[in-house]
């Protein structure tokens, strides 16, 4: 057999001797994380080391401590929990077990850490490292090291990955384990939902989160619950009681017939006494009169498949510890690994760690809101728009009340249901009509609409496709006829939800508004497409919705790979001229290879791709589970009009026989239905609330008096892309995102997710890609 293509066999000494090692409690997406550490390490010419069971592995040392291969974190991106073990450590708290940590270390020449778990192993992590030279000095003076062994170890760089299902460590917007645990969350929320449904019932659900009410509050938004509890917000003793019972009776006398109440673990009243589910289910009994029952979610919580955002999470973050490592000096603080406003970069540990106990000892002082401050940007902003979805008495006069045009076009997307539920509720609670256009502009040509009531959208959030129906027709199908249509339903403002044909519609609409006055009102429109092509928007409603049905399908197909043993599977995804879901979909299931228009596709490429896929082969022949072998190759519908799927299937077949086989798999339209994931419903709350405030903020500014339509603007800022860029949220003129667009290529000129293609050839390939920052 060839000789494995190891890069680690050219070079006698490595760069760096890098272990990681994964502690306290496990989090989906921690195998991904590990992944990607030791696949960067290796690329970077870095030996990689496992230590087993957290601390404990690093305390007693041994076999805990073992070199990890390329090959050996295979399979590893599907798997929940945390193969290479996790504990708590008691041992690791006292000095003598950092001691033998640093020996263990010191034995097996490491000189950097990786440590993925939460603010308590981080802490230890950084305690750990600021004693480094002293715990040296102690090896050195009890004879359990040399002189020589000292002085080539002086100094331990440490990187820390947080994994956590809590989010609850400041200083980064998302833990590694958080999204896939309100996966959990939300599924059996949606379960429940279902037989309180039924039964007219009322559940009160009981989520983790000791110190942090981020899971809580998130599952409250992504189900439409009734209420909800997190530590961050108590009220006082009796005031939790007559809102909660105000709420529901409030709902049940608009004729829901199921009422669900979310309870975070740390949930406290304003005397910081714990509020427990049970005693929630009491006052429901007692003072609503309904059925109540609680379900506890405890530990399903941690388990599960990882959603695709932590996959694509842990691995950029477990590429980025490495280069964090390869770049520090004797001098550099430990980083953590972070991600703020969509992107991820190193931040200091200590400052991130002291900031989480920041919040607990403002929440213990009562200083609640600016606990609030602390946590991420968009946990206010959530609370906000959950406290307005409640039902609430119309506040606005009669005079001035609107009528809300809602329109969706294009295919349809996770979230496109979500964010006209919240539209619509913002609007009723407000006094105004939601009037949907039923099929978008074929419905408005058609004259057809219906008012959107508070109680029928009430289950719509987690909802996939569109429940008003979508259609690709554009208004310059017949521009009078719209503008017609528009004036004889009186509607004041546009909320429009849709693909990149919404946004060409869009487009359309501002330019003709000096032929027609109907298209002089607001607009608010929000990116609805699973290929996420529009500009304005870092993400788009339905793209993490899919992202997450690509990775379900592709988990299935490489196990399907892997029993037939030796076959590669080249999966078609949808994108047009996009490869977003082909890139952050090769993160989240491993691919061999990513093909995506932007980077194209060659015959030279193929046939390198042929020689890799061939000595990937070759390299698993050499390894003891080697009959287990399955591979996928993903490509974006429109990368090529030549080399299609087929071919490229074709192509592998021929020349990697006798190695292996090839098939494919066109995963088509089941990546654009489906329970509508987390993530899209965050964004469709998120964006629906500014699209709101914003339609109303406009609609007052553009008031008029006398005879002619009571809301008129001409203003070219007054039609908007409602999402969010760089992670916060905005709202940008159509008119000046015209030069960033690719209008003939349906894409943006430039795409953050671009970085993608790199990560990619990094974690699948041998091939080295330049170290970031
Ligand atoms: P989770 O968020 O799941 O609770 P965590 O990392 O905060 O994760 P902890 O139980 O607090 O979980 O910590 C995990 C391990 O980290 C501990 O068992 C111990 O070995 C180590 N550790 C925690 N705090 C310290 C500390 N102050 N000094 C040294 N080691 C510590």
């Amino acid at each position: 057999l060839p000789k494995l293509p190891h890069k680690q066999q050219e070079s006698s000494e490595p760069r760096k001797r890098i272990a990681v090692l994964t502690s306290g409690g496990d989090s989906q997406g921690m195998n991904c994380a590990v992944r990607a550490v030791v696949r960067a390490a290796i690329a970077r010419d870095c030996e990689a080391y496992f230590i087993h069971e957290g601390y404990q592995g690093l305390v007693d040392g041994g076999d805990k401590i073992c070199k990890a291969s390329w090959g050996d974190v295979r399979k590893f991106v599907s798997v929940s929990g945390t193969i290479i073990g996790t504990a708590r450590c008691m041992d690791f708290k006292t000095r003598e077990g950092r001691l033998k940590g640093a020996e263990n270390l010191i034995i097996n020449g490491i000189d950097a850490l990786v440590v993925i778990g939460g603010d308590g192993s981080l802490t230890g992590a950084d305690l750990f490292r600021s004693e480094w030279k002293t715990l040296v000095a102690d090896l050195v003076s009890q004879k359990r090291i040399t002189q020589q062994q000292a002085s080539v170890n002086g100094h331990l760089t440490i990187v820390g990955l947080v994994g956590s299902i809590d989010n609850d460590m400041a200083g980064t917007d998302f833990t590694i384990g958080a999204v896939s645990s309100l996966h959990r969350i939300c599924e059996s929320v949606d379960n429940v939902t279902s037989t309180a449904l039924s039964h007219k019932r009322a559940f009160v659900i009981e989520v983790m989160g000791r110190h942090c009410g981020w899971l809580a509050l998130m599952a409250a938004v992504c189900t439409g619950a009734d209420f909800v509890f997190i530590p961050e917000q108590p009220m006082d003793r009796e005031e939790w009681k007559e809102k909660m019972c105000a709420d529901i009776k409030a709902h049940r006398g608009q004729g829901r017939r199921a009422t669900i109440v979310i309870v975070s673990e740390g949930a406290i009243d304003r005397d910081l006494k714990p509020i427990r589910s049970e005693d929630v289910a009491a006052v429901i009994e007692a003072e609503c009169d309904l059925i109540t029952r609680v379900t506890n979610l405890g530990h399903v919580q941690r388990g599960g498949v990882p959603a695709s955002y932590d996959r694509v999470l842990g691995a950029v973050q477990g590429i980025q510890a490495v280069d964090v490592i390869l770049k520090s000096t004797p001098t550099s603080d430990s980083k953590l690994i972070a991600i703020q406003n969509n992107m991820t970069a190193p931040v200091g540990l200590m400052e991130a760690v002291q900031k989480t106990k920041d919040i607990a000892s403002l929440v213990a002082a009562k200083r609640f809101d600016e606990a609030m401050q602390l946590r991420d940007p968009y946990f206010s902003l959530l609370w906000n728009a959950y406290c307005h979805s409640g039902f609430r008495p119309a506040s606005t006069p009669t005079n001035k009340r609107l009528r809300i045009g809602i329109l969706h076009i294009g295919a349809p997307a996770g979230g496109m249901n979500a964010a006209t539920r919240t539209l619509a509720r913002l609007a009723i609670n407000a006094g105004h009509t939601p009037v949907a256009f039923p099929n978008g502009i074929r419905g408005l040509l058609e004259g057809e609409s219906s008012e959107l009531g508070w109680l029928q959208v009430a289950n719509w959030t987690p909802r996939g496709g569109s429940e008003i129906g979508t259609n690709r027709d554009l208004p310059d199908v017949d521009y009078g006829l719209c503008a017609y249509q528009l004036q004889k339903h009186r509607i004041s403002c546009l909320f429009i939800v849709g693909g990149f044909e919404a946004y060409r519609g869009v487009a359309q609409l501002a330019e003709q508004r000096s032929n027609f006055p109907a298209f002089c009102v607001p607009i608010a429109y929000i990116p609805a497409t699973i290929s996420n092509n529009v500009p304005g928007a870092d993400y788009s409603l339905g793209c993490d919705t899919s992202l997450n049905a690509i990775t379900e399908a592709c988990d299935r197909i490489v196990q399907s790979a892997a029993s037939s043993h030796s076959r590669t599977f080249v999966v078609e995804v949808q994108g047009g001229n996009s490869g977003f879901l082909a890139t952050l979909g090769g993160l989240s299931v491993g691919a061999s290879r990513i093909y995506t228009p932007e980077e194209g596709i060659t015959l030279k490429d193929l046939e390198q791709d042929v020689a890799q896929m061939k000595t990937k082969f070759i390299a698993d022949s050499h390894r003891k589970d080697s009959a287990n072998v399955g591979r996928v190759v993903l490509v974006s519908d429109g990368t090529s009009k030549t080399y299609t799927t087929e071919m490229i299937s074709a192509i592998f077949t021929e020349e990697g026989a006798p190695l292996f086989d090839s098939r494919t798999a066109v995963l088509g339209h089941i990546q654009q239905g489906g329970t509508t994931s987390p993530v899209d419903r965050i964004h469709a709350v998120m964006f629906a609330h500014r699209a709101f405030f914003w339609l109303m903020d406009q609609c007052e500014s553009s008031r008029q008096g006398g005879s002619g339509p009571a809301i008129y603007t001409k203003d070219p800022s007054s039609a908007v892309v409602i999402g969010t860029t760089d992670g916060k949220v905005t709202s940008t003129p159509v008119q000046d995102l015209d030069s960033k667009t690719d209008w003939v290529k349906r894409r943006p000129r430039h795409a953050w997710w671009h970085k993608g293609f790199a990560y990619n050839r990094l974690l699948s390939h041998y091939a080295v890609i330049p170290e970031t920052q």
